[in-house]
């Protein structure tokens, strides 16, 4: 069995209310099972409910345990982290994977810190899970079970994983917060700055490092990416800030051959109505012309890979 539902979808902050019943307010959080084993994808908002889920059900089997993974530690995916109950439960084992920015500052001083008295009415030392903190960069780690995962630098404002999980012949990769990586010298002879050989080497390196994220994607049952903005909304003001445009995600996903595609991290301003029609529209522009399956990602669903 390899499973993965979706507790959390949302961008940058949560959203509730009567327009996001649909697509789901939560922020990032994904339940990945592997036969027994329980992999969680983020500490956004969305972990609340899983763990509720977990003290009403999963607990009757034995402790809770998990390996958890960040895939970088802004804070709608890491907020959801002092709600996620297990954590006040005797007994239960976590381990968190994540990448850090800055050397000086932990993963467990990032993610712990939310608890503190400045925060939050209890402090990380009175928890009684036992949790383990792993920084990780670029990597293989055979998770044990025929389960394995590897990881990938993506383009966004502090360093941010993909994450690649391959079990019995199926891939599941998480390609979020990323937008495409573009050349970082003047390519305008017009400009004061403007070096001819520096904005080639640059035009190579950003081809390069895309085309490694197509392949770390490549051939994935499923890939969640990241799909905030329209293209038109990328190219108006949105460049740099983090994140993709559905028509990058989806060209990403045919050029890479990937077979489904949830388009994930939702804008917060985004309604259901809205999500709805970009997604019938993005629909209609694939029928007939790939074999690809692209859809919203939408809270609560179960993907069977
Ligand atoms: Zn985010
Ligand atoms: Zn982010």
């Amino acid at each position: 069995m390899f499973s993965m539902t979706v507790w959390g979808d949302r961008g940058s902050m949560p959203t509730p209310g009567p327009d996001t019943v649909l697509f789901g307010g939560n922020t990032s959080c994904l339940e990945i099972r592997v036969d027994g084993r329980l992999i969680i994808v983020d500490a956004g908002s969305g972990i609340r409910g899983l763990g509720d889920k977990l003290l009403r059900e999963d607990i009757k089997k034995g402790p809770i345990e998990a390996d958890i993974f960040i895939t970088h530690t802004h804070w709608d995916h890491i907020m959801g982290f002092p709600m996620f109950n297990p954590i006040y439960v005797p007994g239960t084992k976590l381990r968190i994977h994540g990448p850090i920015s800055y050397e000086d500052d932990t993963l467990e001083s990032i993610i712990g810190s939310q608890l503190s008295y400045r925060y939050w009415p209890v402090r990380q030392e009175e928890l009684s899970a036992h949790i383990e903190y792993e920084q990780i960069k670029e990597t293989s780690i055979d998770l044990g079970g025929g389960l394995r995962v590897q990881t990938k630098y993506l383009n966004h404002p502090v360093l941010c994983l993909g994450y690649r999980f391959e079990y019995d012949g199926k891939s599941l990769v998480t390609a979020y917060d990323h937008e495409p990586f573009r050349n970082v010298f003047p390519t305008d002879p017009a400009d004061p700055s403007y070096d001819e050989e520096a904005a080639r080497e640059g035009d190579a390196a950003a081809i390069e490092a895309n085309e490694k994220v197509l392949a770390f994607c490549h051939g994935a049952d499923l890939l969640v990416h990241d799909s905030q903005y329209t293209a038109r909304e990328y190219n108006k003001n949105k460049v740099g800030f983090g994140h993709s445009s559905y028509e990058f995600a989806i060209n990403s996903a045919n050029k890479a051959r990937v077979k489904r595609l949830l388009l994930f991290h939702h804008d917060p301003n985004r309604s259901d109505a809205e999500l709805q029609e970009l997604e019938l529209f993005y629909e209609g522009k694939l029928r007939g012309r790939t074999e690809l399956a692209a859809e919203m990602s939408r809270e609560g669903r179960t993907y069977n890979l």
